[in-house]
């Protein structure tokens, strides 16, 4: 009996060891399904961030390489060419100049330009450019400086509105005070398309110096070049409205053919 017994409670020890270590697997199963579940969609979701993470950085990339063009675009643009003063580069820049190469020398000018106010410089853009006016300053022996200053002054008096691009003093200097790609208050319904220059004398007739008439026909030979126009497409403000400006090329029309002549002498060895 105690033999049975005993044969009797080893069999039910070894099925308990035997079972107990089936079990545990058998419990782990279901407990093991959810984390595999959950590990598959972790493992997803760090593909995705990390694709994500690749399209930004790319993006970021192709960013900084459009920037690094850009850049140097704009580079290149400035530094390209013959110019290198600030005026020159806004001429690079802006369309309204024209787009062949101009044959003509730029001649030396100081850029010296006037502050954006109602009376000389209005800052209105000029859009093309048809004819380029000649001026005198109806202010006999008064240099270039001068009459900048005057223009500058006008700001505060606003006694009248008046103003050119560019001034040549009486011994040839040559001054810019507006920007070529800004309107000027120089020849009333003709600001919108033509540039200005204004001519500094010393004597009462209004003859210009021998240099001042140099530097005229250099500048006026290096516009048309600039602006595609030929000499024709010089005027002297009397051409449009009858003022009498230059009073020296109103009574002498001789003077004034030779000196277009001049200007057209130049433009001609130029395309050769
Ligand atoms: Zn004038």
């Amino acid at each position: 009996m105690q033999q049975s017994r005993q044969k009797k409670t080893e069999p039910e020890l070894q099925l308990w060891e035997i079972t107990a270590p089936k079990r545990k697997p058998a419990q782990r199963q279901p407990r093991a399904g959810r984390p595999v579940q959950s590990i598959r969609r972790r493992k997803a979701k760090k593909r995705r961030a990390i694709l994500i993470r690749c399209l930004v950085l790319t993006l970021f990339l192709l960013f900084l390489a459009g920037i690094f063009q850009l850049t140097g675009l704009i580079y290149r643009s400035i530094h390209s060419g013959k110019h290198d003063d600030a005026a020159s580069v806004w001429q690079k820049v802006l369309p309204v100049q024209s787009d062949t190469a101009n044959p003509i020398e730029k001649p030396l000018f100081t850029v010296d330009l006037l502050e954006v106010n109602n009376y000389s410089r209005p800052g209105t853009k000029l859009k093309k450019v048809k004819n380029i006016f000649v001026h005198y300053t109806a202010n006999p022996g008064t240099s270039a400086k001068q009459n900048k200053s005057y223009f500058a002054n006008l700001a505060e008096t606003g006694e009248r509105s008046a103003s050119a691009h560019f001034i040549i003093g009486y011994e040839g200097e040559i001054l810019q005070c507006i920007p070529l790609e800004e309107q000027a208050y120089a020849v009333k319904g003709r600001n919108n398309d033509s540039v200005s220059i204004e001519c500094c004398y010393l004597d009462a007739d209004g003859a210009f110096t021998q240099s001042t008439r140099d530097s005229l026909i250099d500048l006026l030979a290096w516009l048309c070049g600039e602006y595609g126009l030929t000499e024709q497409d010089i005027l002297r403000h009397y051409d449009a409205g009858g003022k009498k400006c230059p009073l020296y090329y109103v009574e002498h029309e001789d003077e004034w053919e030779q000196l277009i002549k001049d200007v057209g002498a130049v433009l001609q060895d130029a395309s050769h």
